[in-house]
């Protein structure tokens, strides 16, 4: 595997209620922002190899995540980029992505972001229901949604996803795989599907807290979530993970690096990475994040991200340590990642990395959700079942 790089914007046009990502509304630090994460791309492209395990052979990819990447001047974005792309020295058969939003962005925007190097976008459409987009909070209405994607294509971009949200109150089955018929029928073939989720601290929590009749039911959800995968199952975009679904050689690379359990690198405020077994993250704050790019040195980084010491030392304003992973916390997690996948499980990649049989190591979990017809094995492969699905966190959780 290649190198792979997450890159954070941590700027929205306006907050939706449900979400809990970082993210700040203020863009008048944008500017400084995106010089001192090239700063950052610098530093990492210098000094993060000797902890990038990763980097060995295959592809590069680099994801351009947010927040909203394009609701900046796409001049900061493309400058970004190209200071990762020439210090890193990313090949030319790199995925590199960028996530946009309909209401931000423009065919103008599309063919800069072209032209500096991005090959793939990943597009915030939630939904082609405007009652949906309302309830949601969303910036664009349906119409925005088809101009933005026919934008998309006409700038030049081939490989373009989109990511729908299932369960908002208000939003039916047929609602949703109308929505989705329309985005193929204009050639999308990468789709990301999630739940929506009421987090805590967001305006849908206040909202929804004491009124969770006014949620989508369980069953209905998981209806839902089977329909998307049918349906997109027959138009050729193939269920590769749990949310995502692709044409054959579509599927994002950068997120299989994830559940692979690869090394990435991580810049900007917010972002989380992981090197030489450490997860750790970027402090949810831009001021700071802007200020304190001069404690990013290597003595600070090997206090982080180095084995020497017991502790991991955080990297002031910057940088801490999320949690570091022995090699049996890493064979723990293996089967948490790769059961998200419909690969599922290599049984003779777990022994290559590990040393250990899995069948030795998870006999009795293993054997207890065959027999619940949740799991399935097959040759060296193991893998959640159509039913496994609707339990996949309890599966998952019963390895940990
Ligand atoms: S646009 Fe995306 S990142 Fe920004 S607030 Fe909405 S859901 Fe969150």
């Amino acid at each position: 595997m290649g190198r792979h790089i997450y890159v954070h914007n941590p700027f929205c046009v306006r907050k939706c209620p449900y979400c809990d990502f970082y993210s700040i509304t203020d863009r008048s630090y944008a500017e400084k922002y995106y010089k001192a994460a090239a700063v950052e791309a610098r530093f990492w492209a210098d000094y993060g190899k000797r902890y990038d395990s990763s980097s060995d052979d295959g592809p590069d990819t680099v994801y351009f995540g947010g927040g909203t990447p394009s609701c900046v001047p796409e001049g900061l974005v493309c400058a970004l980029l190209e200071t990762v792309v020439s210090s890193f020295g990313i090949g030319s058969d790199a995925e590199i992505t960028l996530e946009v939003n309909p209401a931000s962005f423009s065919i103008e925007k599309g063919k800069a972001y072209k032209k500096s190097g991005f090959n793939r976008l990943s597009m915030g459409i939630q939904s082609l229901d405007d009652d949906v987009l309302k309830t949601l909070g969303r910036l664009h209405d349906s119409k925005g949604a088809l101009i933005a994607l026919d934008a998309a294509f006409d700038s030049g971009f081939t490989n373009v996803s989109a990511d729908f949200i299932t369960g908002v109150p208000g939003q039916t089955v047929d609602g949703i795989i109308a929505g989705l018929r329309t985005i193929v029928d204009k050639g999308i073939r990468h789709v990301s599907t999630y739940s929506l989720m009421i987090e805590e601290g967001t305006p849908f929590f206040a909202k929804y807290k004491d009124n969770i009749e006014e949620l989508v039911p369980p069953e209905t959800e998981r209806a839902m979530y089977h329909a998307v995968r049918g349906f997109l199952a027959g138009k050729g975009i193939m269920p590769y993970e749990i949310s995502n679904s692709a044409a054959p050689g579509l599927e994002s690379r950068h997120n299989t690096a994830y559940w692979d359990g690869r090394d990435y690198y991580a810049i900007g405020a917010g972002a989380h990475g992981f090197l030489n077994s450490v997860r750790f993250g970027h402090y949810d704050d831009v001021g700071s994040y802007i200020d304190s790019l001069d404690f990013l040195t290597e003595a600070n980084v090997d206090a982080l991200l180095g084995h020497a010491g017991e502790t991991a030392d955080p990297v002031e304003g910057l940088l801490y340590c999320e949690e570091r992973l022995s090699l049996e916390d890493r064979m723990r997690e293996y089967p948490f990642l790769k059961l998200r996948t419909s690969k599922g499980i290599d049984i003779s990649e777990f022994k290559e990395r590990f040393g250990s049989d899995f069948g030795d190591v998870y006999k009795d979990v293993l054997q207890k959700n065959i027999n619940k017809g949740y799991l399935k094995a097959e040759g060296q492969r193991i893998f959640l079942t159509e039913s496994g699905l609707d339990f996949a966190n309890l599966v998952m959780e019963d390895f940990l």
